[in-house]
């Protein structure tokens, strides 16, 4: 029983681990990144809101270049999930568990994501998503993720829509 002693790290990061697991080097950049949207798994940010989230955290600078391509390494991994928005820009954040059969919303005010399991009987979706995903793999097709999204205005982002436009809409 005493001889469980892993050498020197008794604690593995549980960012690192993931970087290891996915072939990923552990730099301060990766861990940076990776960190950040882990941190905040509900929300997808562009390119641009990334690169200004780290000019603004305090640490080292982190140039464009290196920042695109570990987005793009995170990404093609499957750490990251990538969607183009209504603008056609891509957003990214980290790859919710949800995604891979359940229906969710996602704003295109706030770009918050959320499980609409609550919000409507999803379960039929649910169901026809897992059969479509095992006729494709019966068919061999790999690796599919069902992206069952609905896009729109969340009821925060409504409601203050609304309250902002008392006079009624422009034509
Ligand atoms: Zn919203």
């Amino acid at each position: 029983m005493a001889s469980q002693h892993p050498p020197q790290h008794d604690k593995v990061d549980p960012i690192d681990a993931l970087l290891s697991a996915h072939g990923l080097r552990r730099t301060a950049a990766s861990r940076r990144v990776l960190g950040w949207m882990l941190a905040y798994p509900d929300t997808s940010y562009t390119h641009a809101q990334l690169q200004e989230a780290f000019a603004r955290d305090g640490g080292e600078p982190l140039d464009r270049v290196t920042l695109y391509r570990l987005i793009d390494r995170l990404t093609q991994v499957g750490l990251l999930l990538c969607r183009v928005d209504s603008q056609r820009v891509r957003r990214y954040q980290a790859m919710p568990a949800s995604v891979h059969a359940t229906p969710h919303f996602e704003c295109q005010s706030c770009h918050r994501d959320s499980p609409l399991g609550a919000a409507l009987r999803a379960s039929d979706l649910e169901k026809a998503a897992q059969t479509a995903i095992e006729s494709l793999r019966a068919l061999g097709y790999q690796d599919m993720h069902f992206d069952l999204a609905v896009k729109g205005l969340c009821v925060e982002c409504a409601g203050a829509k609304a309250t902002m436009q008392p006079g009624g809409a422009p034509a």
